[in-house]
């Protein structure tokens, strides 16, 4: 049984735990002590047995946390030892990018339609993937069982495409556009702000500028 109210900066850690045990995988390495995690995050090792405790996770007193079966663990945690299908909506830059980013794939997520509602755009390959008409969607929605939208639109058409998203059943929206969406309680939203983290990043160079 997962504990149920997992602190936010554990949360934020897990992914990245699991980015280093790939790493740690791929050179070989079989066991990884608490402490020798605790020095990628510059965090005690007490934090990390508690950040490992927290996903019911039990390493080996002496020889430290099996790579692969803490790796295994976190996946599993995170719902990304099962593959997710998603659909993008908007086949502008952004949406591109993302369906070229081989991130997505490691972290379980299948991109199975782009979609698009402008008629010059939908039919052209993109990205080894032909764009869709939006008529499509319920189509490959359903047949795919898709639970996840990736809405790359603009700002303006961003509520509409949701609309039609969550109207088909989509139960996850990762939001690139820069608006906060209305979705029904069942529905969970995502969002990517990028002008806000970039907002973030200006702000603390600027500080760092004047001090
Ligand atoms: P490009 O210049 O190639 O269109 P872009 O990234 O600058 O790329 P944006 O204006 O950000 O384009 O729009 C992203 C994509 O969203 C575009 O392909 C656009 O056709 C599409 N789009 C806009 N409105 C909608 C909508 N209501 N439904 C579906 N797709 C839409």
């Amino acid at each position: 049984m997962i504990k149920s109210l997992i602190p936010e900066q554990t949360l934020r850690r897990i992914p990245l735990y699991h980015q280093i045990l790939s790493e740690l995988e791929q050179k070989g390495e079989k066991y990884v002590s608490s402490a020798c995690l605790a020095n990628f995050f510059r965090i005690e090792d007490t934090q990390v047995r508690k950040d490992v405790s927290l996903i019911n996770y039990k390493g080996k007193p002496k020889s430290g946390y099996s790579v692969s079966g803490l790796k295994k663990a976190i996946g599993d945690f995170l719902g990304i030892n099962y593959e997710n299908s998603a659909i993008i909506i908007g086949a502008g830059k952004l949406g591109c990018a993302l369906t070229k980013y081989p991130g997505l794939a490691e972290y379980g997520l299948k991109i199975v339609g782009i979609f698009d509602n402008n008629p010059a755009k939908i039919g052209s390959i993109m990205c080894s993937s032909s764009i869709l008409p939006l008529e499509s969607m319920d189509r490959v929605v359903h047949t795919f069982n898709i639970g996840i939208a990736i809405i790359t639109v603009p700002k303006i058409a961003a509520q509409e495409t949701c609309d039609l998203a969550v109207s088909q059943g989509i139960k996850g929206i990762w939001n690139f556009a820069p608006v906060r969406l209305q979705v029904p309680p069942e529905v969970i939203v995502k969002n990517e702000n990028l002008a806000v983290s970039l907002a973030i990043l200006s702000h603390y160079l600027k500080r760092r500028q004047l001090s």
